[in-house]
């Protein structure tokens, strides 16, 4: 940062003062008032809370040996996963491209098979209406006849009457009854999708896009629906319909049947023929969209640092082209729908036609009465009608099945752990906790994230875990509550392996205080309660004490049903570690594991926080990891971990004894102290 900082007008933010004691110029500011304001040397010679602040923290420097700044390993707030181009999305594997259509759509059939009822009463319906319309179209020829030829139309204009809402009313219960199944079906998706999600998480996650999954979620999902509603009865009534039409030909008069058979079959193969090709044009439609709308909601997600970085105009024509991407892609589809659809059109005409004139030939001949040949003609069209709405739906159905298929991969993905037998046993005094040759490496990484740790934790005692940014702490947490299991070696709980424990009941078991904290947009007590659902008010209240946030609820507007804004926007960085610490509190679990958990926090709450911490520490198995000693200092065991690898363990004094890598640690942050006097 000395570097960076050469030559330019810098402000520094920081709770820590020893970042900014050369600045030239030093403003306090508290409850959004600057306070005092002056150089390093003015503001001790003043003696207010500037002096305050800073006997605090060279009080603690001198008290533990250590200073809480200038130390050799910097805060790695940076998350890991995003700077590894191999963790990156493959659109290719993860969007099942190599999941066959026909496995896609057994999927979804498998889905509608207790609908078997309902899809058979949509498919009557769609029957009788497909013959009401062509009855309407017979009808209105009889009448237009009968006034043609001076006979009265009375007849006639009565059944029109009746047979038109009787059509209408078929055709309004096929539409309602199959929508009704599709949306069912549709919320049954999403909330197996939401199940499979929640077992995936987070490892799986991690290597995918949110904005992706979340266009799976939504418009995935809902493109789906022209399967259930338009697909499934509406492909048996395009078998039946014209079967029974060709029926009815060849009963009367075979040639006619002869005649419309071809066009039939050119109609119905339609949507089968290019299947390959339309597909694959659907699966990309689909994929640019989907990274379209990844991209749009990374953009949010980022854009304070964009519009800080004026990276909003690269951002933008990123942007343009992915749109543009999918524009083309979904053109190319739409395209050749189209003319899929121009060709249906003619084919039904001249099927019409041909049967028009074969019978007209037939009826010359008097091999046919000429009064039922409209009839015949009417029937041949209302062949075409079904056909051309399965046809319709054929053009959809690239879209449904690239959706459905990108869905198959996510259930298809397996989850990186499973779910064990035993419910763990943990008494509120802590438990047990052991490391065994345990070595792991992140998916899609070569490098060991930890390898051949071991260690023993006894059950209440307090494990302090330090080294540098990247040595694998946060590892040694994610391990523990399996969200990986190692590739070898074994973590026992109370003695039990904890791949043997359910995930929910060893979950349930472990607090964790981590790096970065997740709000919702929603109160700050149902962020709190998350920790525990049915904490009354004063739980909550007396938490938030705990976690050195006591005066927050009176600064908000609404107190404890404050709404926080998206990701906890309205809380400062320090405010929203301290909520995670208070959720801790809350969950009171056997099992704590603070993971930095004041590295946000300001001297004076630090203080309070930790002393609050160690109270609740207290007959509980604790993990404590830092990467400042002053934390681990008092933990009965101390693992020095580096490059994954433990390179030291013991307690403080022992280790300050043994004169390596720990003891170089603290002579070094002791060096801090003395520079800071220095200055
Ligand atoms: P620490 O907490 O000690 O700073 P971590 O345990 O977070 O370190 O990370 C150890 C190593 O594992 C680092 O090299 C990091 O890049 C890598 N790593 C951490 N999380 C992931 C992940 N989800 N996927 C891939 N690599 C990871
Ligand atoms: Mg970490």
């Amino acid at each position: 940062l000395g570097r960076l900082m050469r030559g330019c007008t810098t402000l520094v933010l920081a709770h820590r003062l020893s970042n900014i004691i050369n600045c030239g110029r030093i403003l306090v500011v508290e409850s959004g008032r600057v306070i005092e304001s002056g150089t390093h040397a003015d503001l001790l010679a003043r003696g207010g809370v500037y002096t305050r602040l800073m006997q605090l923290q060279i009080g603690q420097a001198a008290a533990q040996g250590a200073t809480t700044c200038f130390g050799g390993f910097s805060s790695d707030s940076a998350e890991p996963v995003e700077d590894t181009p191999t963790n990156r999305t493959h659109p290719l594997d993860e969007d099942g491209e190599q999941i066959g259509w026909q496995k896609t759509i057994a999927s979804l059939l498998r889905l509608v098979r207790p609908w078997q009822a309902r899809l058979g009463l949509v498919a009557a319906c769609g029957i009788a209406r497909v013959y009401a319309f062509a009855g309407l179209s017979l009808l209105a020829a009889l009448t237009v006849g009968a006034v043609k030829m001076g006979r009265p139309a009375i007849l006639p204009l009565i059944a029109l009457a009746c047979a038109a809402p009787v059509a209408a009313v078929l055709h309004w219960l096929e539409s309602w009854l199959a929508h009704d199944m599709a949306y069912a079906l549709l919320a049954k998706m999403r909330i197996a999708l939401f199940d499979k999600l929640d077992q995936l998480a987070p490892a799986y996650l991690l290597r995918r896009r949110s904005g992706d999954l979340m266009a799976l979620a939504t418009h995935d999902v809902e493109t789906i629906e022209y399967f259930f509603a338009h697909t499934v009865a509406p492909a048996f009534v395009s078998i039946l319909v014209p079967a029974s039409v060709l029926a009815l030909l060849a009963w009367t008069a075979w040639p006619l049947a002869a005649a419309l058979t071809p066009f039939l079959a050119y109609a119905a193969l339609m949507p089968f023929r290019d299947r390959r090709r339309v597909d694959g044009l659907g699966s990309k439609a689909r994929e640019a969209l989907g990274e379209m709308t990844a991209h749009f909601t990374e953009t949010l997600q980022g854009l304070s640092d964009l519009i800080a970085f004026d990276a909003m105009p690269e951002r933008k024509s990123g942007f343009s082209i992915l749109a543009r991407r999918s524009e083309s892609a979904r053109f190319a589809l739409m395209a050749d729908l189209a003319k899929q659809s121009a060709a249906l059109d003619t084919a039904t005409g001249l099927g019409a036609l041909t049967v028009a004139v074969v019978g007209a030939e037939l009826a010359a001949r008097a091999s046919l009465a000429s009064t039922i040949l409209p009839l015949l003609v009417v029937a041949s069209t209302a062949a075409f009608v079904p056909i051309y709405e399965i046809a319709q739906i054929g053009r959809r159905l690239a879209d449904t099945i690239a959706s459905a298929r990108r869905l198959q991969a996510i259930h298809d993905a397996v989850p990186s752990v499973s779910d064990g037998p035993a419910v763990p046993f943990v008494p509120l005094t802590g438990a047990s906790l052991r490391f065994d040759n345990v070595s792991f490496t992140y998916p899609g990484r070569q490098i060991p994230a930890l390898s051949n740790v071991s260690f023993d934790v006894p059950a209440g005692a307090t494990v302090g875990v330090i080294g540098p940014s990247g040595a694998g702490k946060s590892s040694i947490a994610n391990l523990l509550l399996r969200f990986w299991d190692p590739q070898r070696g074994r973590i026992l709980l109370n003695t039990v392996d904890v791949r043997e424990l359910s995930l929910d009941g060893l979950r349930r078991c472990i607090a964790v205080v981590a790096q970065e904290t997740h709000l919702f947009n929603d109160t700050l007590a149902a962020n709190l309660r998350l920790a525990k659902p049915d904490a009354t008010d004063l739980e909550l209240i007396q938490a938030l004490e705990n976690a050195a946030l006591g005066d927050l609820i009176s600064n908000l507007p609404h107190g404890l049903s404050t709404t926080l804004g998206e990701r906890g926007a309205w809380l400062s960085g320090g405010q929203r570690q301290r909520v995670s610490i208070a959720r801790a509190f809350l969950k009171n679990a056997p099992i704590l594991i603070l993971d930095e958990a004041t590295s946000h926090l300001d001297s004076l709450n630090e203080h309070r926080v930790r002393s609050a911490l160690e109270k609740l520490a207290k007959n509980r198995t604790t993990i404590v990891i830092a990467h400042r000693l002053s934390t681990v200092r008092y933990a009965d065991i101390i693992i020095v971990l580096d490059a994954g690898r433990v390179v030291e363990e013991g307690c403080h004094n022992d280790l300050l004894a043994r004169q390596g890598a720990y003891a170089r640690l603290i002579s070094y942050q002791g060096l801090a102290v003395a520079r800071q006097g220095h200055d």
